[in-house]
This record gives C-alpha cells, sequence and structure tokens, in this order.
C-alpha cells in the first residue's frame, strides 16, 4: 500500500484492506490540507502530536483491545481504522487514543474504545451476516459524537444511527460530512422507539441504558438478529444485556458491569 503523499515518515501502518476507509484520509483522494483536526488530513507539521501520529497510536489501541481479549478480524479492522480524535474537541485530542471515555458536550461521552469494541464484538458474534461476513442492516442507539456508527459502518452494511439531542445530532452530522461516508445515516429522533423505517435490523446496539430494553427495539429487531444494550441491573447499577431474538422466542444473557449515560425520552 502507498504511503499517502500528505503523511511522510509514520513509522507504522495498518493494512486497511482494499476499500477506502472512514476516517482516515484516503491516499490517492484530491482534497485540500486542512489546518483543523475536524475534517482535516492532521498532516500538518503543527498538528497535535496525537493527531500527527494517530496511525501508529490506533495501532496500539488495537494491539490493547487483543490483549483484553478483542479478536474478531472485523471488529480489529474497523477499531483500527477510525480516527477517534476527529470526533472529540481539540483539547482532548491527545487523549483521544486512550481507553478512556471522553466528554462530548451536553453531559455526554464517547465510550471508551475498549467498550465499543466488545459491544461490537458480542453484536458480530450474534447478529446477522451476509455473504460478506458484515452484519446487514443495524441501528445505533445515541449517536452521540458518531464515532461509533462510523466504527459500525465498516462491520455491517447499512447504520441507522439515532440521537435525542439536536446539537449532538448537528456535531456528529459535521463529523461525518468530510469522510462522505454512504451507509452511515444520522436520525434526529427518540431512539427508544427505535427507528422503523430501517427495520427489521440484523442488530441493534445501545450507548444508553434504562431500566429495559424497550419493546420497540425487540419488535425491530429481525429474526436471528441480536440487541446488545446497558440495562439497569439493581439501584444505580447498570450491566450489558445481549438479547437474541428467533422464531422460538428471545435469549436474555446479563453480562459484565458497564457505566453507560441515562436513556431518556423526548427530542430535546
Ligand atoms: N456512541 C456514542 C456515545 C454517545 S453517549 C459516541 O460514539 O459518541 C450516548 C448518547 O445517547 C448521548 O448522546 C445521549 O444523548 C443519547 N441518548 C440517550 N437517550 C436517547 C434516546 N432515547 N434516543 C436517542 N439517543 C439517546
Amino acid at each position: 500500500m502507498a504511503t499517502p503523499p500528505q503523511r511522510p515518515g509514520f513509522p507504522a501502518r495498518i493494512d486497511l484492506g482494499s476499500r477506502p476507509t472512514a476516517g482516515v484520509s484516503r491516499p490517492g483522494t484530491p482534497r485540500p490540507a486542512p489546518r483543523s483536526v475536524e475534517g482535516g488530513t492532521a498532516a500538518s507539521a503543527g498538528a497535535p502530536a496525537a493527531v500527527r501520529d494517530s496511525i501508529p497510536a490506533r495501532a496500539r489501541m488495537v494491539q490493547q483491545l487483543m490483549a483484553e481479549g478483542i479478536s474478531d478480524p472485523l471488529v480489529l479492522r474497523a477499531m483500527g481504522s477510525v480516527d477517534r480524535h476527529r470526533f472529540v474537541d481539540s483539547a482532548l485530542v491527545p487523549q483521544a487514543y486512550e481507553d478512556t471515555a471522553l466528554p462530548i458536550g451536553l453531559g455526554q461521552t464517547i465510550s471508551k474504545p475498549s467498550v465499543v469494541a466488545r459491544m461490537l464484538e458480542l453484536l458480530m458474534q450474534g447478529g446477522l451476516k451476509g455473504d460478506n461476513g458484515k452484519l446487514g442492516r443495524v441501528l445505533d442507539i445515541g449517536t452521540g459524537c458518531g464515532y461509533q456508527a462510523v466504527v459500525m459502518g465498516q462491520i455491517a452494511t447499512e447504520v441507522y444511527s439515532i440521537e435525542r439531542l439536536r446539537d449532538l445530532h448537528e456535531k456528529a452530522r459535521a463529523n461525518l460530512r468530510p469522510l462522505r461516508i454512504a451507509n452511515v445515516h444520522l436520525i434526529l429522533g427518540d431512539g427508544m422507539a427505535g427507528f422503523p423505517s430501517g427495520a427489521p435490523y440484523a442488530g441493534i446496539v445501545a450507548a444508553a441504558g434504562g431500566e429495559a430494553v424497550p419493546d420497540a427495539w425487540i419488535d425491530q429487531l429481525a429474526y436471528g438478529g441480536r440487541i446488545v444494550a446497558p440495562v439497569a441491573s439493581a439501584p444505580g447499577q447498570q450491566a450489558l444485556m445481549v438479547i437474541d431474538k428467533s422464531r422460538s422466542g428471545l435469549r436474555q444473557t446479563i453480562l459484565e458491569a458497564v457505566n453507560f449515560v441515562p436513556l431518556k425520552s423526548g427530542v430535546a
């Protein structure tokens, strides 16, 4: 794979496969070389180190995810190919590849990379996959800054991502615009009702947790599909729940404790 001319001297590279990858500058794609982090190629000499070195930083992040037990090749490839630093404020760019949740405004957070990878691996293990090994159409509840939606766009053929906070929905739109991703659709709405227009879904993932998984999500899940969502396990506590839907019924599995923002109703 040729080294992109605007990014000389990177010490490490990830095999991103033959297709152009979301969130990284695309070699051979003509575009201006912006100075800002958001939407830029981040190649300017004055860019923060975390941006200049995002390829090795992502590779280190993937190594860390593998060490923690993430093994799905598509998930690892997706995590390794999306620039997380494009989705956080410039002051947080140096922390963008650390395994930590970061504030994205309005009291919300971008999930830890290890949590994103864990949830998407669970989805891959149970969701409906096509001949290309990817999931079919999936629903992402709680777009936030759009990071997870973009990662999901690498492991699924189509992503519908819904956010209830207008400002965050707009922020995600702005984050995605320069990436020109055709298979990720952002919706402003109350995700508690799911998004019926895209149903049935091969998989549904939520980045916000309520008392229970809304019936609408189960209704909109295809047979053979899987939901991965945080739910209240005890007062003030949350756990990851996996729901598999088959023609013979639902199977629910409670996994490890997690800490997501609350699932709220209505659009604000
Ligand atoms: N996956 C996101 C994480 C965002 S945090 C990312 O990569 O940035 C979870 C998000 O869920 C918040 O933005 C919050 O506003 C949103 N949320 C909470 N309840 C919701 C609902 N009912 N419908 C849609 N979004 C909701």
